[in-house]
């Protein structure tokens, strides 16, 4: 199916997010769930489903995807959309809430349950058929979220894409490449933000100075910057695993819910920093920036909260720090290739037999670095507080206290990703980063190790820390060591980028 040259190449869309959610997460938000929408079709063994869907697709039919409901928001267990067997198939009832594009959409893929097995379905729904209640947008907003529910809406099996443990894992593995289009839209909010900040500011003179010679906006635009530098270089290469992804190299599956949680949760930072800058004139109705400021919150949301993803990287900690497994060198994926295994990625379990390979070399290559160097120091005494102090069987129940370590895990899979994807340059590509060299490296990893020491001190504060785990949290601390002339050299490059775009008006 589809035109010549038609591919899933997640390098290329990774770019088309990038623009789209530099102009607008309205524009972007309605290709995102139409990409979720054709998920479980592509995943489909419903040959009649995929050709229906196709058609559409050419005659410009956007898609959506039914999954939340507002009663039972991260718990998709307790579905109310209830398959009934009737004659000639089912009837299905229930209500669904969230959900992109269900004014128009040519189809949803909406995920219910059969009344009589118990078992989990995804099907196909029209938006125009009369047993099709669209009760309204949800949003006071260009995107439509809407709330729909479905009256006795006939189904018959050529609307029927997945059941049971299939449908399960047709949600997952196309929520999987959903989070990928996430981090790389908080990416491209961030870059018009950020010109549209420095901008301002480099114009902006009080008490006879520019504001960009303060020295706290100073910090703050240098801070951002690195923020950013570091989403971009860690969710190019974990594009690159996704793309390598094979029923051999499961390793994607960790660095998915990374470059979801981390990535745009780095995206609110960048966005909280600048806004820091750009006060009052980032609620300007002329601005990206007022857009962007309340855009940029959602997506850490979509797909699963923050801390659902938490959750699931928490899974990966043993066999991450064991770092046992074997794999050929993943080279950079730029090249036109369908990334075809992501629409067939299989069952969802088994996460934490997956292996990894040793990941401190990648980290090894950057240690003469002075902020480097320190973030292995921090490295290493987390991996000595997880050996000798590691949760009781209580606080493995405790979600707060398994989190905040996650948060210490997931910086260290952050780093390494980083650093593999400094060292493999990317031109002619919009993740070509040209000139990034040690000293963008260096101020990077001087925001990791604050991040670290800052989240050790959360650590230390659990209600239900040990004194082990205190004393061994403490440990963790370092202060990042900040060249006073590195770091002006560093600010004048970011406070260059001034006028570099501007948004025609
Ligand atoms: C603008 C927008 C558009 C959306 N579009 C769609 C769409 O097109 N289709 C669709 O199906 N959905 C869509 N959603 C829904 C989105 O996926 C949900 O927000 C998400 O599933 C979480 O549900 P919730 O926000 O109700 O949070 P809740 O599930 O109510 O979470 C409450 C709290 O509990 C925590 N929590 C919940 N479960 C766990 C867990 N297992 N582990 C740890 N912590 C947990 C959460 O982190 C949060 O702090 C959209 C949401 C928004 C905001």
């Amino acid at each position: 199916m589809g035109g010549e040259g038609a591919r899933w190449d997640t390098a290329r869309i990774n770019d088309l997010n990038e623009i789209l959610g530099f102009y607008s997460l309205s524009y972007w938000y309605a290709w995102q769930v139409t990409v979720l929408g054709l998920g479980p079709v592509w995943m489909s063994e419903n040959e009649e489903a995929k050709q229906l869907v196709g058609k559409l697709l050419e005659s410009g039919s956007i898609f959506g995807f039914g999954l939340s409901e507002q009663t039972h928001g991260a718990d998709i267990y307790s579905t109310d959309m209830i398959l009934t067997p009737t004659e000639n198939g089912w009837v299905a009832n229930g209500p669904k809430y969230y959900i992109g594009n269900g004014n128009v959409a040519g189809r949803l893929s909406v995920f219910g349950k059969f009344a009589d097995t118990d078992e989990y379905v995804f099907f196909l729904v029209d938006t125009q058929a009369p047993q099709y209640e669209l009760k309204k947008n949800v949003v006071a907003d260009q995107m439509y979220v809407s709330a729909f529910d479905l009256h006795d809406y006939p189904v018959t099996k050529a609307d029927i894409l997945h059941t049971g443990k299939a449908a399960w894992d047709a949600a997952l593995a196309t929520v999987n490449v959903g989070k990928v289009n996430l981090g790389w839209a908080s990416i491209g909010i961030c870059e018009h933000a950020f010109y549209e900040a420095v901008t301002h500011a480099d114009h902006r003179v009080l008490y006879g100075s520019k504001v960009t010679t303060f020295p706290h906006v100073r910090r703050m635009f240098a801070d951002a910057y690195a923020r950013l530098l570091a989403m971009k270089l860690f969710a190019a290469r974990s594009a690159d695993y996704f793309r390598q992804a094979s029923d051999d190299d499961r390793r994607f599956l960790l660095f998915n819910p990374i470059t979801k949680m981390k990535v745009t949760s780095e995206g609110e930072r960048v966005i909280d920093l600048l806004w820091e800058v750009i006060a009052a004139r980032g609620f300007e109705k002329d601005t990206y920036f007022e857009q962007a400021a309340s855009d940029i919150r959602a997506l850490p949301k979509l797909e699963g909260t923050v801390h659902v993803n938490l959750a699931l990287v928490l899974k990966f900690l043993p066999q991450y720090l064991m770092a046992s497994g074997e794999y050929a060198d993943v080279p950079v994926r730029q090249d036109a290739a369908d990334d075809e295994y992501l629409f067939a990625q299989g069952h969802a379990s088994g996460l934490g037999k997956i292996t990894f390979a040793p990941w401190r070399p990648a980290l090894e290559r950057y240690q003469h670095l002075p902020n480097v160097a320190r973030f292995l120091e921090q490295v290493d005494a987390f991996t000595a507080l997880v050996m000798s102090a590691p949760p009781s069987q209580e606080q493995q129940k405790d979600l707060d206290f398994l989190l905040t370590l996650g948060q210490l895990f997931t910086q260290v899979v952050y780093a390494q990703l980083v650093c593999e994807s400094a060292g493999l340059p990317r031109p002619g590509t919009v993740a070509d980063m040209p000139g990034l060299d040690d000293a963008h490296i260096d101020r990077i990893f001087a925001v990791f190790v604050q991040d670290v020491s800052e989240i050790a001190v959360g650590l230390h504060g659990q209600a239900s820390a040990t004194d082990a785990q205190r004393e061994a949290a403490l440990g963790l601390i370092r202060a990042p060591h900040i060249d006073p002339a590195a770091e002006a050299a560093f600010v004048d490059e970011v406070v260059g980028l001034a006028d570099g775009y501007l948004m025609p008006q």
